[in-house]
């Protein structure tokens, strides 16, 4: 994530501070002066939000250690004021270990509040007459309550919240996962809803949360979607092998005619059948003004990326796109064609009607390489 500070390896995993979290640390110091606080008071405010965000980084660490029991490495984890986020290389399919790595973080904090509650029952602290106002102002029962408020809060059976997963596990013990998380999304977002609304009447703080929900609610179940629809394909399903390609000493004002003629985008450039590179329209365009119409077609190269195997499941080389429209593939270190998101959709669409789904036919553009 951009703007965030390096922290320091917790059990070999990168913990990272989002900038933003210091703003929220002088937005508490400055708020508790304005209302008349000392600067006692200040600084025990900003002790407890650090105690509050250690609490999110063992919630954080509880979802990590699990998902590696499972075999599952964490990239990192995150602290922004919103809360913590562990990025975890992926969610496990199992719905049983799925269900154990979401529900670890809800119960370190329970566990945190336990841990708590004994040492206020040790130390005496419930012998004395209890009130409402030490919820407030005694350190470590406020403490308490706040993880217990992360539980409930995290156990919301909407996404992106832990509550979401659990609830798409428990669904998948009893249906297809796609089917389970499309279920859990829709639950998701008619929480997202009442939320919304709920807002509106309570706290404004609601309707982002709201907003939050609903659009995690989206971008899960179409990821999942989407990798369900590409199991079992591989990049060679998706090939597109009849293109145009270039020879690296073309000169450029070829490399434009053939470009206009046939309506191709991005040209591969390649010297004795190995890929050098590619040459996307607007790499053309500036190619051409920089360096003249004679140039050789390798100058004008503007990507050059490594060529697909063609047994790579199609599911891994989504992320690829954003830096190229089309990726080529390569065998034996020869160019045999190219893929783009359209062949991929394509494919996509073929496979599920030869499933009986009925999903609308993506639009035609398998020709604009
Ligand atoms: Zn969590």
């Amino acid at each position: 994530m951009k703007w965030s500070w390096n922290l320091g390896k917790i059990f070999g995993i990168d913990l990272k501070i989002h900038l933003t979290f210091f703003f929220l640390l002088l937005w508490v110091g400055f708020s508790t002066i304005l209302n008349g606080g000392t600067t006692a008071v200040m600084l025990g405010e900003i002790v407890f939000i650090l105690a509050l965000f250690l609490s999110v980084v063992l919630h954080e660490l509880g979802h990590a250690l699990m998902a590696r029991r499972f075999g599952i490495a964490t990239r990192d984890i995150t602290l922004l004021p919103i809360g913590g986020v562990a990025r975890l290389e992926e969610m496990p399919e199992d719905p049983k270990e799925e269900f154990l790595v979401a529900a670890a973080g809800p119960a370190v904090n329970v566990l945190i509040a336990g841990v708590l509650f004994a040492g206020l029952l040790v130390t005496g602290f419930f012998n004395q007459p209890l009130s409402m106002n030490m919820l407030l102002e005694n350190f470590w029962l406020r403490l308490l309550s706040t993880n217990l408020i992360l539980v409930a809060f995290n156990l919301v059976p909407a996404f992106p919240m832990d509550g979401g997963r659990v609830l798409r596990a428990l669904l998948a013990t009893q249906m297809a996962h796609v089917k389970a998380t499309k279920l859990a999304a829709n639950i998701g977002r008619g929480i997202a809803v009442l939320m919304g609304i709920a807002g509106f009447f309570l706290n404004p703080w609601l309707i982002l949360t709201a907003l939050f929900v609903w659009s995690g609610a989206g971008a899960e179940a179409s990821t999942v979607e989407m990798k369900a629809g590409l199991e079992g394909l591989v990049v060679r399903d998706a090939l597109i092998n009849r293109f145009h390609q270039v020879e690296a000493n073309q000169p450029l004002d070829s490399v434009f005619q053939l470009s206009i003629q046939t309506g191709q985008q991005n040209i591969p450039v390649v010297s004795n059948g190995h890929l050098l590179g590619i040459i996307r329209r607007q790499d053309l365009l500036s190619a051409i003004e920089r360096l003249g119409q004679r140039a050789p077609a390798y100058g004008a190269i503007g990507v050059e990326p490594k060529g697909l195997d063609p047994e790579t499941p199609l599911a891994e080389v989504l992320p690829r796109f954003s830096t190229c429209r089309v990726q080529p593939v390569v065998e034996d270190r020869k160019l045999i064609g190219l893929i783009t998101p359209e062949s991929i959709q394509q494919r996509m669409w073929l496979n599920q009607r030869m499933n009986n789904t009925s999903t609308p036919p993506p639009s035609e553009k398998t020709d604009a390489v």
